[in-house]
């Protein structure tokens, strides 16, 4: 149920439009019903009055001829007529009874009057000169002649025997006596009535007392019966040749649905449409005559017209209304849709913009972090230059120590030997030991010389060195050791060979390098120490190595033999920092350097000094 109550279609629950099609359809049958209610009920009104004013026409037609046989039954001359015997006598009296009839015929303007004896014969007649004239026609069986001279009067519609022409016929006795000698009948044409009574859309007519319709708007429908005809009755109409001898066929017609106490519907033949019926608001009330009625069909078309017109206006209100509640549905669907597409996007904007900064953040703290490392690594590596300066100098200390005392030996004795010498007056001697300590003294201030270089602040400047030069002052450090162990050294640098290097950085670099040497070769039993350069394939770049014949560079050792702290050295020898500061400040040179064991034993470090030109690395 719950489900079902969900279903939609087109954005309108389905009970919504199961209330709207409820809806639609109360309204239109009301709307229908109300019009046609109304429609009717002014059909009705009209029919109504029309029945009135044709009621009223009537009784002042018939009044105006009723008293007329009565005033002619009076006259002296027609009882005289009607008093004398057949034959000279009333021969005599006819002229004047005959020119008195076709007098009054004339002022009231009826059909005929006529003069009619005992037997039924008519004796005197207005239209007594006429070819269809009524006289000597035989009206015994007439009922208003039988009528008149049964109760005075009578009243008859019927066709005229002679003429064929219908009409009304009133009829009078006359007394000869206090008893009817004869009688004066009048005959009245209803032919006005028609006339006056047509009317579009609408019949009249005046229904007799056998149901038979004698005046009637619908010329086809004259003497057509609305009731069934019994078999006397009609044995009656032929009896008095009421109707001229002519058929009462029956009306096709059927009743309907009563409306009021007067009016009901009614399916009658469309006079307008041969062979075609139609729905009547059929009106009926009691003629002026007795016996007679009045009727009136009137057409419910326009009320019909009405119905659909309401139930087409409250269709077309519903489909308004229904277009418009789905034009606002869909409208509304499409906002909120919009309004989502706005949100998702919005949410996807947010999302992407969390994202982004999330990213940026990782990013951030991540270039922090590696910032960080940086300047770490950047004081490590400072650090590390540092603290390989402080180990160099601490063995050119330990050689310092060594080459100092030595030559501070030779001092003491060579001045001794002088003061000696010129206590006893032997200058030339004195001066020679003189000129010696002088030369030490040159010596000595070398080596502090080269403290001094180590001290001094390292600020990269690459300028080209004498490699040569460089190299002298490395074995002067190394002097002493390399005497001690006394290592085959052969060193072949050419003359004038220069490289672009950091003076006091580029010793450091040849110190670590042949101290490492030195260690190298210092346990095996084949000591030497080869020191090379010569020019590389490009110009300006050159070529400089250090082999020795020691034990080689330990396989393990050698993928990160100038990583910091990796050595083979016991404890408190070595620190491990020595390649790595040097390949750094070769680095910082704009050389390269590269490490190999040689094929014969012992181990090898190249380094390609570059041009002037191919230099740019500044850096401390
Ligand atoms: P340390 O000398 O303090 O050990 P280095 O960075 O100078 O630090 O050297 C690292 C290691 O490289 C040494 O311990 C040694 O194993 C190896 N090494 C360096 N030079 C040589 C060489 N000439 N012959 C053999 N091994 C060497």
């Amino acid at each position: 149920m719950r489900s079902f109550a969900r279903i939609k279609v087109r954005g309108i629950p389905l009970w919504g439009w199961a209330a709207a099609a409820v809806l639609y359809v109360v309204a239109a049958a009301s709307a229908a019903a109300f019009a046609w209610q109304r429609s009717i009920e002014s059909i009705a009104e009209v029919g109504s009055h029309r029945l009135d004013l044709y009621a009223a026409a009537l009784r002042s037609e018939l009044g105006r001829y009723e008293t007329v046989p009565g005033i002619v039954a009076r006259q002296d001359s027609v009882r005289a007529l009607l008093h004398a015997e057949p034959g000279a006598a009333r021969a005599a009296l006819l002229p004047e009874v005959n020119r008195y009839l076709e007098a009054v015929n004339g002022d009231t303007g009826g059909l005929a009057v006529d003069v009619i004896d005992r037997q039924g014969e008519v004796i005197a007649a207005s239209n007594w000169n006429q070819a269809l004239s009524f006289i000597g026609t035989n009206v015994s069986y007439r009922p208003y002649f039988l009528d008149a001279l049964a109760r005075g009067s009578g009243r008859f519609f019927g066709i005229g025997t002679n003429t064929g022409v219908p009409g009304l016929y009133f009829a009078s006795a006359v007394l000869d006596a206090g008893k009817p000698a004869g009688a004066v009948a009048v005959k009245v044409s209803v032919d006005a009535f028609e006339s006056a009574w047509r009317s579009p859309g609408e019949a009249a007519m005046v229904v007799d007392g056998n149901g038979v319709i004698v005046i009637s708007t619908v010329p086809a429908w004259k003497f057509a019966a609305l009731t069934p005809i019994t078999p006397e009755r009609q044995r009656q109409i032929e009896a008095s040749k009421q109707y001229a001898g002519r058929a009462v066929a029956l009306l096709p017609h059927q009743k309907l649905d009563r409306w009021s106490a007067s009016a009901r519907f009614a399916r009658y033949p469309d006079w307008t449409r041969p062979g075609h019926d139609k729905r009547f608001l059929e009106l009926s009330r009691p003629a002026p005559q007795a016996g007679d009625s009045l009727m009136v069909l009137l057409d419910v078309e326009p009320a019909m017209r009405q119905l659909r017109t309401a139930f087409a206006f409250v269709t077309a209100l519903f489909m308004i209304a229904g277009l418009y509640a789905l034009y606002a549905t869909q409208r509304r669907r499409a906002i909120a849709e919009k309004l989502k597409g706005q949100d998702a996007l919005r949410e996807a904007n947010d999302h992407l913009e969390a994202t982004v900064a999330e990213r940026t953040a990782e990013l951030t703290a991540a270039n922090a972090a590696m910032q960080r490392e940086i300047a770490e690594r950047a004081r490590t590596e400072q650090e590390l230059v540092h603290a390989g300066k402080l180990a160099v100098l601490g063995q050119m200390a330990a050689g310092l120590t060594h080459e100092l005392n030595q030559p501070l030996g030779a001092i003491r004795t060579l001045s001794d030997n002088a003061r000696s010498f010129l206590e006893r007056n032997q200058q030339p001697l004195a001066i020679a030991n003189l000129e010696r300590i002088s030369k030490l003294v040159d010596g000595m201030a070398v080596l502090t010389g080269e403290l001094k270089t180590f001290a001094r602040k390292s600020d990269v400047q690459p300028v080209a060195v004498s490699l040569d030069d460089a190299v002298a002052h490395a074995l002067l450090i190394y002097e002493a050791r390399l005497r001690d162990k006394d290592v085959q050294l052969d060193v072949r640098i050419p003359a004038g060979t220069t490289v672009w290097a950091e003076p006091s950085q580029l010793q450091q670099v040849l110190v670590n390098l042949l101290g490492n040497a030195l260690d190298a070769v210092a346990d095996e039993p084949q000591r030497s120490i080869a020191i090379e350069a010569h020019d590389a394939d490009q110009p300006g770049r050159v070529l400089f190595s250090i082999a020795d014949s020691g034990t080689g560079i330990a396989p393990e050792v050698l993928p990160h033999l100038f990583e910091p702290f990796v050595t083979t050295k016991p404890r408190g020898r070595g620190l491990g920092l020595g390649l790595a500061i040097t390949s750094r400040l070769v680095l910082g040179f704009g050389a390269r350097i590269f490490a190999s064991n040689r094929p014969d034993g012992g181990a090898q470090f190249t380094i390609e000094f570059m041009s002037m030109t191919e230099t740019g690395v500044v850096d401390g």
